[in-house]
């Protein structure tokens, strides 16, 4: 218990600079240079006794779960940003304060929104040109529209294929990096219904075979079977049929689960959307927000704000004040 106290000593003088992280983004965050590091150094360095371990599980967990190394250039500012999401109070605007269930998503937020504005669903966009001050939008085969401003608000990899991008702009896109990610839905027998479990053991060593990398229980599905989610530990498209076979094992080995099934799975390429910890001490950041506003373009989203939907809302809610108040 001692060498915890002397842990949390250790970490005491850091709350003060990650309390700066609590603001909507990441504006000005290069001057808070010893938490641009990955993750993985930043707790290594802090020599910590005992809840170095702990920092590390949870650091993974906040940004998803992966693999070994797959998170290795994840800047500490990220999982931080995130912990701090469950800090804070949220603006009376964020849903009254609360961190609700949206069942579907961010479309809740749209039917809501949609009742008092224009907005065009199941459209997709395929050119956006800004010539003298007027945007026109391609979307739906041929079909256009015109708008006074732009407000970008998707993965910046594929705005690279459809915006005029200026030179500024293909620059700080280009350099958006992902860790394509698994998420997996499946049944069983036996498994635990207590709690969210989660695997250290292949985030720690190279040597673990990868498999899921824990499972939340969502709820009994009738016949003592329970319906689980998880994220696996793959980061490519390949490799699933592996993963699941060593995660039977695992699950049938450890808890001595039955009667395995699994129902759903996704691979999301873009997802972990980030900055290199070098781009991000260069100023990336600053960069990025010294482009709001030009050529009657903003930008929002998880590669500005950090990533879940909470921190996305926050975010567009700063840039509202900031510039359409
Ligand atoms: C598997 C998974 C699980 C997650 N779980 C959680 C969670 O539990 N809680 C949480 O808070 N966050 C979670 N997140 C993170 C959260 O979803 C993202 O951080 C958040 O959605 C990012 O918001 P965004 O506005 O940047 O982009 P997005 O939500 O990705 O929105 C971009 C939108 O732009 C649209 N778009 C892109 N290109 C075009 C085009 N050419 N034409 C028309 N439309 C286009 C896309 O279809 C999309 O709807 C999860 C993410 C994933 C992938």
């Amino acid at each position: 218990m001692h060498l915890f106290i002397l842990d949390a000593i250790k970490l005491m003088p850091w709350l003060v600079s990650i309390i700066s992280l609590m603001k909507p983004g990441y504006k000005n965050v290069k001057n808070n240079k010893k938490l641009i590091v990955p993750f993985a150094e930043w707790i290594k360095d802090r020599n910590l006794y005992v809840v170095d371990r702990f920092l590390n599980a949870t650091c993974s967990v906040a940004y998803g779960g992966a693999v070994y190394s797959a998170f290795e250039d994840i800047s500490m500012i990220y999982p931080l940003k995130i912990g701090i999401l469950d800090l804070k109070t949220r603006p009376t605007t964020y849903f009254h304060g609360n961190l609700s269930q949206i069942n579907e998503g961010y479309q809740e937020v749209w039917n809501v929104i949609s009742k008092k504005h224009n907005i065009i669903f199941k459209s997709n966009i395929t050119n956006i040109s800004r010539d003298q001050n007027k945007i026109v939008i391609k979307h739906s085969g041929d079909e256009t529209s015109e708008y006074d401003y732009l407000i970008i608000a998707c993965n910046l990899t594929g705005m690279l294929e459809i915006l005029d991008t200026t030179e500024e702009e293909e620059e700080i896109f280009s350099k958006v990096k992902h860790v394509g990610s698994w998420k997996a839905v499946f049944i069983a027998k036996d498994l635990p219904t207590d709690a969210g479990y989660v695997f250290l053991d292949q985030l720690e060593s190279p040597d673990v075979k990868p498999a899921l990398s824990g499972f939340i229980p969502e709820g009994q599905v009738g016949d003592g079977k329970y319906l689980y989610t998880t994220v696996l530990g793959l980061t490519t498209e390949d490799g699933f049929e592996e993963v699941i076979k060593n995660s039977n094992e695992l699950l049938e080995e450890h808890f001595n689960a039955s009667e395995i099934e699994w129902v759903d799975n996704t691979y999301w390429p873009e997802y972990h959307s980030h900055f290199e910890s070098k781009e991000i001490k260069n100023g990336i950041f600053d960069k990025f927000e010294l482009m709001q506003g030009k050529n009657n373009t903003f930008y929002v989203g998880e590669i500005l704000s950090g990533i879940s939907n909470g921190l996305s809302m926050d975010y567009s809610f700063d840039l509202v004040d900031r510039f359409f108040v």
